[in-house]
């Protein structure tokens, strides 16, 4: 049996069984990683007697009868997530040697339910960028055409989950980095509503756009992780506190998918459609309203005015935070420090030049600009002044309609190289999932067909705030009435 492609819930079923052990799952997927790694670059910690351990102390506890659905589970996570004693780089120099000495709440609390960590994955440097390029340790390839780039910042992630590298992996979004690599890939990837899960023990970018999700095969697997990820968490002051709905229960025994999609009202924003949206995913993404109105959605035109804001205000604010994050890499409490230094001064500044890429840099530089006095009023409160008329953008289309739906990125996956010498260009690939995070919504993104390649397309469902299980609902419909979700690269 291909074990490479299982859902979650089956491979759970083998488990409970006693088919197949915890162990033997494992030691599948680190052959396969082993074999597979080396042209897709998609982890860049392998983390093999950590994942052995766990699955032994799975098997231990299925043969207690005391398993979770996710006991026993491969999974892969982005390398921004804090696991104790475990090496987390962040894709970056100055982190290439840093054991965290803690762990971050949503790793804890799939850890807690018996998930199996296989390691960590590859990522653009702080999760700065479209393209996994700008990784430290080298670009991740994409499953689909390895000329390719799978996406970013989680294309590590999203590499992996294409190529049956693990079951399902964790990813990261501050401005699309689940959603933009999962349509490259053609997996799912939910970013939540910010504040659903917890950001603790994720090193932080833009703390006030950062938010973890699920990169999956399926809405049913991606609802499943959410379940166990989100809630709120004390030690993170930005997390909600609210009940955390049985995403997968409700999803898999709840009132069906395809009732809960009958009826529901659909935007169809018109500045998501403009030009510049390349034929083939207009396409795809066409075909896909047509599918839901199938299935008896009623899709509307609706207007998001301020759409053409978003990477401007993004790229004001985004720099902003992470200016004032990545000012911790000093070389004096942790991370890459120079050597020989002369005195303080030198050392600061040879430790950052050395540790941070180009693109970091830029956004250090950018981000201490626009905070600087004289520059305040003009950059960073304007764009929070604009963050909040895109905001009131989406509750007003909120008021008409349960959800939005758009293509997720532009343009298919571009060919490594092809964008680097502007960064504009690059900036470009997450117009469609950057407002979403700026006013805090969830967005997921599925796969809706391919080009003449080829390569994958995907659609983004935009959701009013903690209402994933709605876009998780309409999500399972359409994966239950299409294919392409189980389509995978030769
Ligand atoms: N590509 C965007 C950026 O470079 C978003 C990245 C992200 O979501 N982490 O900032």
């Amino acid at each position: 049996m291909d074990l490479s492609h299982l859902s979650l819930a089956q491979a759970a079923d083998l488990l409970r069984k006693r088919s197949l052990s915890a162990v033997e799952l494992t030691r599948f997927f680190l052959e396969r990683i082993a074999t597979d790694n080396a042209a897709l670059n998609a982890y860049i910690t392998v983390d093999e007697a950590g994942a052995l351990q766990a699955a032994q102390a799975a098997d231990d506890r299925l043969a207690r009868g005391e398993a979770t659905p996710l006991t026993g589970i491969p999974l892969a996570i982005k390398d921004l997530f804090c696991t104790q004693g475990l090496r987390t780089t962040c894709a970056s120099r100055m982190l290439a040697n840093f054991h965290p000495p803690y762990e971050s709440t949503v790793t804890r609390r799939l850890k807690e339910a018996g998930a199996v960590v296989l390691g960590k994955t590859n990522m653009d440097e702080f999760a700065m960028g479209s393209s996994n390029e700008t990784s430290f340790f080298g670009p991740a390839r994409n499953p689909w055409g390895h000329d390719r780039i799978p996406g970013g910042s989680s294309g590590g992630s999203a590499a992996a989950v294409a190529a049956g590298l693990c079951l399902a992996a964790l990813g990261t979004d501050t401005g699309g980095s689940i959603r933009q690599p999962a349509a490259m890939t053609g997996i799912t990837g939910l970013k939540p509503t910010y504040g659903r899960v917890s950001r603790f023990g994720m090193i932080a970018f833009a703390s006030s756009l950062d938010q973890a999700g699920p990169m999956t095969r399926s809405v049913e697997d991606a609802a499943l992780l959410l379940q166990t990820m989100a809630g709120h968490d004390p030690l993170d002051s930005t997390s909600i506190d609210a009940p955390v709905p049985a995403y997968w229960d409700d999803l898999t025994t709840g009132v069906p998918a395809a009732e809960r999609v009958k009826n529901m009202r659909i935007g169809i924003p018109a500045e998501y459609f403009a030009d510049g949206l390349a034929a083939p995913v207009r396409q795809a993404v066409e075909q896909a309203i047509a599918t839901f109105q199938d299935l008896g959605a009623h899709c509307q035109p609706v207007s998001l005015p301020c759409t053409a804001y978003a990477i401007p205000t993004y790229y004001v604010i985004a720099p902003a935070e992470a200016s004032s994050n990545l000012a911790r890499y000093d070389g004096v409490r942790f991370g890459h420090r120079c050597a020989d230094p002369l005195d303080l001064r030198d050392m600061y500044a040879r430790t950052r030049s050395e540790g941070f890429g180009a693109e970091v840099k830029r956004r250090i530089m950018l981000g201490t600009y626009v905070l600087s006095s004289g520059y305040y009023d003009a950059y960073y409160r304007k764009a929070q002044k604009v963050r909040r008329l895109i905001a009131d953008d989406f509750r007003a289309a909120f008021a008409q309609v349960d959800l939005l739906l758009t293509p997720t990125a532009p343009e298919t996956a571009f060919r490594i190289g092809e964008k680097n010498d502007d960064p504009v260009r690059m900036y470009l690939s997450d117009i469609f999932t950057i407002n979403v995070n700026l006013a805090g919504l969830p967005g997921l993104s599925l796969p809706c067909g391919f080009d003449e390649h080829p390569l994958p397309i995907g659609l983004q469902l935009i959701g009013r705030p903690l209402q994933e299980a709605t876009l998780l609902a309409a999500g399972h419909a359409f994966q239950q009435a299409t294919d392409w979700h189980q389509r995978r690269p030769s």
